[in-house]
């Protein structure tokens, strides 16, 4: 490389490495905006070392939607002017924007009054929101840490975060006069947009299923081509497709109509108008011509698009090869790896877990102001995970250590996180991948959950990552490849895991990745979707904003932010504001510093792919397109998979006790209250 170029880049390198902002915006539960102040001086101390992070590890928790019985969407007819005012500025809102035809009229009338009088403190900061506002009469003032920040008239929206998830609010509304709003809260807000989702999913697939050159198709294939197209709007009088040109695209009309014409000797002839449900574009993609006529908008026409490469992999008339079924074109694992990976455990996985909680204690730590304490290596949102030893040892064996994981299960059961906590459990004790960590036991008593984990003593990405501020290539390489790996072995057995990122991902002594923490992990058949809200703010990929139902895919758009992340140092779609974030990941633009290689930048821009039919990994060569990567031809994945390779993370290892590679925590001893529902049965 040119000397002058290459210290151009350095420079860069280095003026960029300065201003990376270190923690992980504020989120769900840690709070957006300031979080409430701790009474507990020692819970105080715990807040600043978890600084940056939130309690909740920055994770969105998925919150379950009531159900009917349990509850009824508001439904208030609106006047004209209420309606169009609410729907002006639903308009307006980027969060609400998003939602699609149809749904217009039921959100209106979801919208229910409030009054409030000069004075009064509609939303105070640092507290959990549930609703969104419309100013409707009257004046606001936004402030923030006591900071006045604008005034909101007529027409403003305010607090719309607090539809997308439980968080905290980020600034204080106050009403300057007596005001009137509408409300919307997220139960109705989060249910209105589902369903319509589903619905509409549900509308077009049905659509898609009586297109001739799709007849056939397996309903998992049909989502898949659902998945990959674009939906376009065309003005009134736009020219859709162009007779004589070369085909590009497939088209599916959801809204307006569009004429079709021929050039008959110099003259354009009509042919027909089609409508909504109607398609056009495919005899060019199957036949391999130019198009042999031209298609307008008649009047504003919005149209599913699927490019020629998806529509010709697709399509069954389309299919080089007759006998391949539409199940094998879809994005299937790389099931080889299966037994391969059985045999492939680390030692420290495949001894005889230990009978029970009695048989294990805690191991204290050895110096320091902590000296005597028991070893904490970690606190997430329900409980902490402790260093133990089983008192089982042979005789002459080393001793064995464990992570054991406690969930208070008053918090568990207080914020519905059972079906969470059953998945995790369900989840790790089926797993037996060497890049998962290991379950060995789980247990139960009246305040508590417990989850005897492989204990794994590199500590946290994360951690390392923070250290280290970015990492090498090579690092990032390997640590990817095991995350692969991870996600590989997950999907083959129908699991999407949903919060891939460096605080998920611990090393293991010998510098291996392994995933944990699979609150957020949720079983899924291939065409299916789910359409909880959860993740981390930065590594949400799109469709989860839009509230458009996911799927497996979700976890091939975390896998390029996290490459991203580990190259850089920071996530691609980055702010201090969580709506800056959500901006920057629905308008999916992003740049590269220019330290980062032309592979790596290639392979996280086709992970990151706005549309998740399209990203790599869930294209049809699966998850083998990744592995397939260039960026990846340095590195054997069989001999990855048989742990044969020197993991380029040992240089992050520091060596000594045990916990040497964990921060020290204190937490605080408080008793939780005894929890008898039953739902930990199973435990
Ligand atoms: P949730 O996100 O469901 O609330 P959590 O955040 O409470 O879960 P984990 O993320 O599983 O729980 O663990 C919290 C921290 O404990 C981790 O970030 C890590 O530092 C430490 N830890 C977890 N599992 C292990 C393990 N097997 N070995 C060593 N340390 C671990
Ligand atoms: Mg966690």
């Amino acid at each position: 490389m040119d000397l002058r170029l290459r210290e151009l880049r350095l420079e860069e390198e280095r003026a960029f490495l300065e201003s990376v902002a270190l923690p992980r915006s504020p989120s769900a539960g840690g709070g957006h905006g300031e979080p409430p102040p701790a009474e507990d001086p020692q819970e105080d101390q715990e807040q600043e070392q978890e600084a940056g992070r939130g309690i909740w590890g920055g994770a969105i928790v998925p919150e379950p939607l009531l159900t009917e019985a349990d509850w009824q969407l508001p439904c208030l007819p609106k006047s004209p002017r209420d309606a169009s005012l609410i729907l002006d500025a639903v308009k307006r809102s980027q969060f609400l924007r998003c939602l699609g035809d149809g749904q217009n009229q039921p959100l209106v009338e979801s919208f229910t009054p409030e009054e409030c009088q000069s004075g009064a403190v509609v939303v105070a900061e640092g507290q959990e929101g549930q609703a969104m506002y419309i100013v409707a009469e009257g004046e606001l003032q936004v402030t923030q840490k006591g900071r006045q920040l604008r005034t909101l008239m007529p027409g403003d929206v305010f607090g719309e975060l607090a539809v997308l998830y439980n968080c905290r609010r980020t600034a204080t509304v106050t009403a300057l006069t007596p005001v009137q709003l509408w409300a919307i809260d997220r139960q109705a807000y989060r249910t209105i947009i589902t369903e319509n989702a589903k619905r509409k999913r549900a509308e077009v697939l049905a659509g898609l299923r009586g297109v001739k050159p799709l007849q056939g198709l397996s309903d998992a294939a049909l989502s898949q081509l659902l998945d990959s197209a674009e939906e376009r709007t065309f003005a009134p009088s736009e020219s859709i497709i162009q007779e004589g040109d070369e085909g590009r695209t497939f088209f599916y009309i959801l809204r307006g109509q569009v004429e079709v014409t021929r050039n008959v000797e110099g003259q354009e002839e009509h042919i027909r108008v089609l409508k909504a449900g109607d398609h056009f574009g495919e005899l060019a993609l199957i036949r391999n011509i130019r198009r042999t006529a031209s298609c307008r908008a008649q009047e504003e026409v919005t149209c599913i698009a699927v490019s020629k490469e998806d529509f010709q992999e697709l399509s069954p008339l389309c299919v080089r090869q007759p006998e391949a079924t539409a199940q094998e074109t879809l994005p299937l694992s790389d099931s080889r790896r299966g037994s391969l990976l059985e045999g492939a455990s680390s030692s420290s996985s495949s001894l005889p877990p230990p009978l029970g909680l009695e048989d294990l204690l805690p191991v204290f730590y050895e110096e320091g102001e902590q000296r005597g304490r028991p070893v904490v290596l970690g606190t997430g949102g329900f409980g902490t995970v402790e260093l133990v030893r089983s008192t089982c040892t042979e005789e002459g064996a080393s001793e064995r250590l464990f992570a054991l994981k406690r969930l208070r299960k008053d918090h568990v059961v207080q914020k519905r996180q059972q079906e969470h906590v059953l998945m995790e459990k369900q989840v790790l004790l089926q797993s037996r991948c060497p890049f998962i960590v290991r379950l060995f036991a789980t247990f139960r008593d009246s305040r508590h959950v417990y989850l005897l984990l492989e204990f794994c003593q590199g500590g946290e990405l994360w951690a390392k990552l923070r250290e280290a501020r970015c990492f090498s290539e090579p690092v990032a390489i390997f640590c990817s490849a095991c995350a692969v790996e991870a996600l590989d072995y997950l999907h083959s057995q129908g699991i999407v895991y949903r919060d891939l990122k460096p605080e998920n991902l611990m090393l293991d002594a010998k510098g291996y990745v392994k995933l944990v923490d699979f609150g957020f992990a949720k079983a899924l058949k291939r065409g299916e979707k789910t359409y909880s809200f959860c993740g981390t703010p930065e590594y949400l990929a799109p469709e989860i904003l839009r509230h458009e139902g996911h799927d497996f895919s979700v976890d091939f758009w975390t896998l390029g932010v996290l490459i991203f992340e580990m190259l850089v140092g920071r996530p691609p779609f980055h702010s201090t504001e969580p709506q800056k974030i959500y901006s920057k990941i629905m308008d999916g633009v992003f740049s590269f510093p220019v330290f980062v290689s032309e592979a790596a930048c290639s392979l996280v821009a086709k992970l990151c792919r706005r549309r998740p039919g399209q990203r790599l990994g869930n294209t049809s060569s699966g998850i083998r397109g990744i592995r397939k990567h260039r960026w990846f031809s340095s590195l054997s994945w069989k001999k990855l998979a048989l742990r044969q390779i020197e993991a380029p993370t040992t240089v992050l290892l520091r060596q000594g006790s045990p916990y040497a590679n964990f921060r020290r925590f204190s937490i605080s001893r408080q008793v939780p209250e005894e929890e008898f529902s039953g739902w930990d049965e199973d435990f």
